[in-house]
């Protein structure tokens, strides 16, 4: 199968989690990648399943080796996705999506030419401030940082692919999923298309000969 990573990046809120995992939960041809991060668990989130929570200094260890596709400082916090992540998923068969940040989705795609950036836009100002205070797992301060960067954040959606708006879920999943359909058609990712035309071509001619 034709697999490729899946970058979905969003103003936080936006609801770029939700969608990644009701789409793993609808598709098996799709892993995720779990991130590194230095900042703390929440509430319900596991190490190693939602990211790998990792010291500062752990962190800057596997960053000094090389290990992160890419790596960025968001929201007072280091993120990085690690390259055997990708590997791993994309090597076992399946699409691999991840959750990263603007700055680190253009560093993504040098990286990984051939990844598909989704961003996903709130279908207003007021819902995503309405999304962020129900999540509720942030304080008042992180809050306002989230909502600072979110205007950077909209400021880089030329250098995406697609743009989903995110207003009811449903459609919003639908949507991201007939993106990944759509995008295992392209002429770019067909393996061996050369080789499959001549032999058609090939085929056609000696069809032809057949009628003259
Ligand atoms: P992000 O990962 O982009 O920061 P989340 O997926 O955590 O955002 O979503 C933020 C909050 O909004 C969560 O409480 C989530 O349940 C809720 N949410 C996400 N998508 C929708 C939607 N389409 N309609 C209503 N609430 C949503
Ligand atoms: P949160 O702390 O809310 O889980 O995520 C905060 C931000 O970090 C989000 O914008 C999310 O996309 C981004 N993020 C999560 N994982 C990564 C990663 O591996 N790399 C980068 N660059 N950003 C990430």
């Amino acid at each position: 199968m034709i697999t490729f990573p899946i970058v979905l990046s969003a103003p936080s809120g936006a609801g770029k989690t939700t969608i990644y995992k009701r789409l793993m939960a609808e598709r098996r041809d799709i892993g995720y990648s779990v991130s590194c991060t230095t900042r703390p668990p929440r509430p319900g989130e596991v190490d190693g399943v939602d990211y790998h929570f990792l010291t500062s200094a752990e962190f800057e260890r596997r960053r000094a080796a090389v290990e992160f596709a890419e790596f960025a400082q968001v929201h007072d916090h280091a993120y990085g996705t690690l390259r055997s992540e990708v590997q791993k998923v994309l090597s076992g068969g399946q699409h691999v999506i991840m959750d990263i940040d603007v700055q680190g989705a253009a560093q993504f795609a040098r990286a990984f030419p051939q990844s598909v950036l989704i961003f996903i836009i709130p279908p207003s100002i007021e819902v995503l401030v309405e999304r962020l205070n129900r999540r509720g797992s942030e304080s008042r301060d992180a809050l306002l940082t989230r909502l600072r960067n979110a205007q950077t954040e909209l400021h880089e959606i030329g250098r995406y692919h697609y743009v989903v708006e995110n207003d009811a879920l449903e459609p919003a999943v639908a949507r991201v999923s007939a993106i990944i359909d759509a995008e295992m058609t392209r002429r770019e990712r067909a393996p061996k298309l050369d080789e499959q035309v001549a032999g058609l071509i090939a085929r056609l001619e000696h069809e032809i000969s057949n009628y003259v």
